[in-house]
């Protein structure tokens, strides 16, 4: 049995200092890969994770052992397309609710980075409503590549199918940074701001969206909240990101608990899950969509250069 996870100190201060908070009957940490990448697809009935720890000096919530960045390749290179069954109109009103929050703080204007925008549903308001000169979208994911680009046609774009290069984007010349359910992904977050800084313009904002780990669903669920699972090395509360935030040289200037819209059959079938009921097929509602304060925040912040 060969079990290969890496070490990790807390990825936002270093230091080595945790307590362990959350985790698995198995752990993942015990777990061989073939199993845990039959979990990670979904294939697998039982909840294995990675323990997730407290660090005792920033207290941010982190696994101290995680895949190693090949795995990770092999895991995001093979993973089956989103089954998930919300539809895109409730996607559309979520992603407009986060657009609504930069557009309060944010003049909208200059040139535009976002990264893993997936099929725009983000972009397409910016491009809507807001004035910017260029679009710089990171996605890795190639196959929404015409759906992406057909959200910015007729404006000066760049698709990248690459994350972690940013060497096409001029030094000094971005004014607004879009990073929606990323940096729960994310090995090294720091790492990661940190070598974007150089493109970013002084007084450039930033747009976080996260899950929240001291949200009230995750005191219901305990280990059984969605977020606390094989994707997520990290997470964040409003505290940590500001913290994170603070770090990096950003300046916070407005957090919120954002909202998630769901039909409600969709909502039904997710929470009888949750207590062990597989049901399939519940009444429809009328296709009624709700929007629920559902354990996700968003942080806009300002880059002090
Ligand atoms: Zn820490």
């Amino acid at each position: 049995m060969k079990i290969d996870y890496i070490k990790r100190n807390c990825p936002i201060c270093g230091s080595k200092s945790s307590k362990e908070e959350i985790y698995s009957k198995s752990r993942a940490e015990k777990t061989e890969f073939s199993l845990l990448k039959e979990i990670w697809n979904g294939f697998f009935k039982e909840k294995i994770i990675f323990t997730y720890s407290r660090c005792n000096k920033c207290k941010t919530l982190y696994c101290p052992t995680f895949f190693s960045n090949k795995h990770l390749e092999e895991l995001y290179g093979q993973m089956p397309a989103n089954m998930d069954q919300v539809p895109l109109s409730a996607l559309k009103k979520t992603q407009k609710g986060y657009f609504d929050f930069l557009k309060k703080h944010s003049d909208l204007s200059g040139n535009f980075l976002e990264v893993g925008p997936d099929i725009g549903l983000f972009t397409e308001n910016c491009v809507k409503e807001g004035d910017y000169q260029n679009y710089w979208l990171l996605e890795p994911n190639i196959s929404v590549k015409n759906e992406l680009k057909s959200v910015v046609s007729g404006k000066e774009s760049s698709i990248i199918h690459e994350m972690f290069d940013f060497s096409k984007i001029p030094d000094n010349s971005i004014s607004t940074v879009v990073i929606i359910h990323v940096m729960d992904h994310l090995i090294d977050p720091l790492e990661y701001l940190e070598s974007m800084k150089k493109k970013l313009k002084k007084d450039a904002k930033i747009l976080i969206v996260t899950h929240d780990e001291k949200s009230i669903l995750r005191k219901i669920f305990k280990i059984k909240w969605p977020p606390f699972c094989l994707q997520h090395p990290q997470l964040f509360n409003l505290k940590t990101t500001e913290n994170f935030l603070n770090r990096l040289n950003y300046e916070i200037i407005a957090q919120d608990k954002t909202k998630n819209y769901f039909k409600i059959s969709f909502l039904l079938k997710h929470l009888l899950w949750g207590f062990g009921l597989k049901i399939n097929s519940v009444p429809n509602f009328f296709g009624i969509t709700v929007g629920l304060k559902l354990g996700n925040i968003i942080t806009v912040a300002k880059y002090n250069g």
